[in-house]
């Protein structure tokens, strides 16, 4: 590959775009011929405005957003949205359904809990989180403020495979390790968001997409002003300093997403890389996938093991001296895990599929 890159597997921060990154390369230190770096430029300036404006305007195509939905470019990762969504929404009843599929799921519930009455609306945790919970498997409270899912499971490795249905109760939706992955109905969900590391751009930048009724529900007196959907967006997420810079990537990447043909493209494209793998774990005997429903299998998280942990750090350990990185799973899951969000690229995945089958060959 070219610069020496290694096949990258990381969980988060993620790879990026190749074309991504040499343009941002050939703009670093005079962007447009502004003279100066979009590091070093200010946040209120004519330059970087229309960097602001023209990420969301691509977001809102790449994504189809429907026009009562804002989109807000903050600071403080996906985690920081754990609080702020009860804070901001957990205020009519003071209850919320949590549906938990997975460790950031179980810690978003954890952190509601501090703000008002949270409700399990379903759990796999009995399982180990090797699937996601059915919809006949919910117990939805129709007075519930909201119900949060995480929609994929970054260190599982499941997706829900549907959108739960939830009446007239808003859907709040942790998107960070699947956003742009494929084409997703935003009409579907109250509020949307994601931390951009995984699959958008570089860690600082977290994506909040959230309909325009739902501003009303903050209360007003005691809410940190940071922390106030309804004031980041009458600001246009400019009430203090953006995350400038990975906001201008973000904006790269989304050219790079238009440019392919946008996320049907990009369904497809992933979907034949993550293929690849699951048909080599469905065809092998060493190796197991660790997600028990077909349906539930994430295109963006490939969790696998030997059930020989010996024999997973082994494989880890040979296929980093061949250039594939950070593929050892998540220590709440063990065995490997091989993240292949969008810019990660086909042939590090043909790469590790033939390690795969050499190594199954060799140590059985
Ligand atoms: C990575 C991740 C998080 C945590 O994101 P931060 O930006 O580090 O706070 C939360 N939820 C999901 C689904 C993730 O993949």
């Amino acid at each position: 590959m070219a610069f020496d890159r290694i096949f990258n597997f990381s969980a988060g921060p993620s790879v990026l775009p190749e074309e991504v990154l040499l343009s941002a390369q050939k703009d670093l230190l005079n962007y447009q011929g502004s003279g100066m770096s979009v590091m070093e430029m200010s946040h209120r300036s004519k330059v970087f405005d229309d960097i602001i404006v023209t990420a969301e305007a691509k977001l809102r195509k790449v994504m189809n957003i429907p026009d009562n939905y804002k989109v807000l470019f903050l600071q403080g990762g996906a985690t920081l949205q754990f609080a702020m969504v009860p804070m901001n929404l957990m205020t009519v009843n003071g209850k919320a359904d949590y549906i938990v599929s997975g460790n950031f799921s179980k810690k978003a519930a954890e952190e509601a809990a501090k703000y008002g009455k949270v409700q399990i609306a379903g759990t796999t945790k009995a399982e180990n989180f090797s699937r996601v919970p059915r919809q006949d498997e919910l117990l939805l409270d129709p007075e519930a403020d909201y119900v949060h899912i995480c929609y994929n499971n970054t260190i599982y490795g499941s997706v829900f495979d549907y959108i739960p249905e939830t009446g007239n109760v808003p859907l709040v939706a942790d998107l960070s390790s699947c956003i742009m992955s494929e084409p997703i109905d935003v009409s579907k969900f109250g509020m949307i968001y994601a931390g951009a590391q995984k699959n958008v751009a570089p860690a600082g930048l977290t994506i909040v997409i959230i309909r325009e009724d739902l501003l009303e529900r903050t209360p007003k007196e005691y809410t940190p002003l940071l922390m106030n959907y309804k004031i980041l967006a009458e600001n246009n997420s400019m009430y203090n300093t953006p995350p400038c810079w990975p906001i201008y990537i973000c904006k790269l990447v989304l050219d790079w997403l238009l440019d392919m043909g946008g996320l049907e493209v990009m369904k497809k494209r992933n979907v034949e890389k993550a293929s690849l793998i699951y048909e080599a774990l469905d065809n092998s005997k060493l190796f197991k996938p660790a997600v028990s429903v077909k349906a539930n299998r994430s295109l963006m998280n490939v969790t696998f093991r030997t059930g020989d942990d010996e024999l997973d750090a082994k494989f880890v350990k040979e296929a980093t001296a061949r250039g594939m990185t950070n593929l050892k799973g998540h220590r709440a899951v063990g065995g490997m895990r091989a993240s292949i969000y969008n810019a990660f690229p086909i042939e590090g995945v043909r790469t590790l599929v033939e390690f795969m089958k050499e190594f199954e060959a060799k140590n059985s």
